[in-house]
């Protein structure tokens, strides 16, 4: 039987044309993806259950502050066309923030920064008050960004702070305020920021160690094959078992053409298509890279058989939704291997799915194969 591949599961490629220029390309794209990652939400969920706070309660300080003083013409006008403004950024995250593209999470809140210390300027405001609402986005940004996000939050609103309070207040007046808000928030913001980088960090590591793969919450190969192993050896199933082995097809096209984040993406939905496509008995994997796993205990081989091709049917009419609209058609390949007809113990069980994938990727992808076709 011909196995893909080499014993680390990683197939070899020949280094394509233009290796030279898209190395240096693929660097500057790995240092760009690096520094989005850095300036990152931790959780997209809740940066955007945080954002529509922050932005609600900025609105809630703006109304306050347009209600307790009696501006006219132009300030009035810019009071309330703020306001309405954080509230729009407010529904824009509510509608579509899962969509949105990662930098949103630290554009918003640096934008609505910039917004609000324009009008402070504008009205001449220096005060406590004026500092006090640009805390807001600093704890945001500890409590939800990565740090270098959090702390590009913190130097961008402690700068156009010390720009107002420099610009509006007596130079002592001014120092004085700035130093309050340096310690206090500053203390805050590096404190909360450390926190939470050490508890989503320990968090990331007790999932890995559950057998929880990150991006898609599968469970990883290790809790995979130990499941695989107690079926087969308890013999308690009479039918057998079914292993499918599923890869994405053309998947470096993925990301080479839309990028790393859309290919993540793409992995996160084909992990919810399979889910929602398999009985809850089943177990699902992430081999590795865009190789997945559907273990199948208890089941016959023509019922795996039959799984597998709908399930290429699921994937094939279950396109992902791009965060910038459109939708992206995704395919898989399968091979099927059942035990004890293809193999009695793991690693035969492998071996047959493995082959049975090769015939599917070689038999024009988007299809799924079983190892008893195989010669
Ligand atoms: P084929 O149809 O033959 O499977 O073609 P393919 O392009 O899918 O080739 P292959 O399966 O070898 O490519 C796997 C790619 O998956 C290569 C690697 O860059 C990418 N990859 C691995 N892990 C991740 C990940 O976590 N996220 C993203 N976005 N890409 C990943
Ligand atoms: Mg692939």
């Amino acid at each position: 039987m011909r196995r893909r591949g080499n014993s680390t599961g990683h197939r070899g490629r020949r280094p394509a044309r233009g290796h030279r220029w898209r190395s240096r390309a693929g660097r500057w794209a790995a240092a760009g993806r690096g520094l989005l990652r850095a300036t990152g939400a931790w959780s997209v969920p809740d940066a955007t259950r945080a954002g529509i706070g922050m932005l609600l309660a900025s609105a809630v300080l703006l109304t306050v502050d347009g209600l307790s003083t009696t501006y006219t013409g132009a300030a009035l006008a810019f009071n309330v066309g703020l306001t309405v403004l954080l509230l729009g950024f407010a529904l824009l995250l509510a509608r579509h923030g899962p969509r949105l593209p990662p930098p949103s999470f630290l554009a918003i809140p640096l934008a609505s920064s910039l917004m609000l210390t324009g009008m402070s300027f504008a009205k001449g405001q220096g005060d406590t008050a004026a500092l006090l609402a640009s805390t807001l986005p600093i704890l945001y940004g500890a409590a939800i960004l990565r740090p270098l996000g959090s702390y590009t939050l913190l130097a961008y609103n402690v700068a156009s702070d010390a720009a107002l309070t420099f610009g509006l207040l007596p130079p002592r007046e001014a120092f004085r305020s700035m130093a309050y808000l340096l310690v206090v928030v500053g203390a805050s913001s590096i404190l909360i920021t450390r926190g939470t980088t050490s508890t989503r960090e320990l968090t990331a590591l007790l999932r890995e160690q559950a057998g929880v793969d990150t991006l898609t919450g599968l469970v990883t190969r290790r809790v995979l094959d130990e499941t695989a192993h107690g079926a087969l050896t308890a013999g308690q199933h009479t039918v057998g078992t079914a292993l499918m082995l599923i890869d994405v097809d053309k998947f470096k096209t993925i990301n080479d053409t839309l990028g790393h984040p859309v290919g993540d993406l793409a992995l996160k939905h084909l992990a919810a298509v399979l889910a929602a496509n398999t009985r809850p008995d089943c177990v699902i994997g992430r081999l590795g890279g865009d190789e997945l796993a559907v273990l199948l205990p208890g089941c016959e081989y023509d019922v795996a058989i039959r799984r597998a091709e709908q399930l290429v049917e699921a994937v094939r009419g279950s396109p992902l939704e791009l965060p910038g609209g459109g939708e992206l058609p995704l395919s898989v390949s399968i091979g099927v291997a059942h035990a004890p007809t293809d193999g009695a113990d793991l690693p035969g069980l492998y071996e047959a799915a493995d082959g049975a994938l090769y015939e599917a990727k070689r038999g024009g992808r988007g299809r799924s194969a079983h190892a008893k076709g195989v010669g």
